[in-house]
């Protein structure tokens, strides 16, 4: 009995730390493209790299874990801290794809990433296999987002403007530096952990 096909959306990232706009994102290509959940993937720790993440891998993924343990329709996967080494959307979408032939795609991303895409690794290959969703981010509206990338592989891409959510983690990590509040930006799980472990602090 052939199961009917699951519409899951990925969203990718460094998530350090977690916040609203993340979560705005994944909700509005979740009701604009009626996905059955969205899976939020963080990346690997870069290995020996200036200007990597602060926070380490399996702490940036337990603190989503805990903050969505209430949303159904949004789930954490480890799968680029286990396989470890560079986090390529390529090979994270492709094992997904394997490991779940029900799962149709949508790989969710905001502008200010898209608009890097040609720099990412197999990028042709990607836009070929998989439907892309873009969401405008706040900052980043001069983006054209379509012209990045070549008429022949523009079909799978959907660009939304839905009131997203003007905040970034640098904006966050900021803050907290700056001690500043982060309520409200971040969902309270967030905010509990990154004071009571002091995050960010240095
Ligand atoms: P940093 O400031 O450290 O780069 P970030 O806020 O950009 O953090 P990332 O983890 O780098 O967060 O982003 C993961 C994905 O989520 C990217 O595709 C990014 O464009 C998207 N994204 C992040 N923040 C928003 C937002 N406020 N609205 C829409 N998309 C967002
Ligand atoms: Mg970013």
């Amino acid at each position: 009995m052939s199961e009917s096909l699951r519409r899951v959306g990925v969203l990718g990232g460094t998530f350090d730390p977690l916040h609203l706009g993340h979560l705005r994102a994944a909700e509005v290509a979740r009701d604009e493209l009626s996905l059955d959940r969205v899976v939020l993937v963080p990346a690997a720790n870069p290995p020996h790299k200036a200007g990597a993440p602060v926070t380490e891998a399996a702490e940036r993924a337990r603190i989503m874990e805990v903050a969505l343990a209430d949303e159904t329709g949004f789930v954490v996967s480890k799968i680029e801290i286990e396989r470890g080494g560079p986090s390529y959307t390529m090979d994270t979408l492709s094992s997904l794809s394997t490991q779940h032939p029900d799962w149709e795609l949508f790989f969710i991303t905001g502008s200010d990433a898209f608009a890097e895409i040609r720099t990412w690794s197999r990028w042709e290959t990607l836009l070929a296999s998989f439907s892309f969703v873009v969401n405008e981010r706040p900052g980043s509206e001069g983006v054209q987002v379509l012209e990045v990338v070549p008429e022949s592989l523009r079909e799978r891409v959907s660009v939304f403007r839905r009131a997203m959510l003007d905040v970034s983690s640098t904006d966050i990590r900021r803050l907290v530096r700056q001690g500043c509040s982060i309520r409200f930006l971040v969902p309270d799980h967030v905010a509990d952990y990154v004071r009571e472990h002091r995050l960010y602090v240095e």
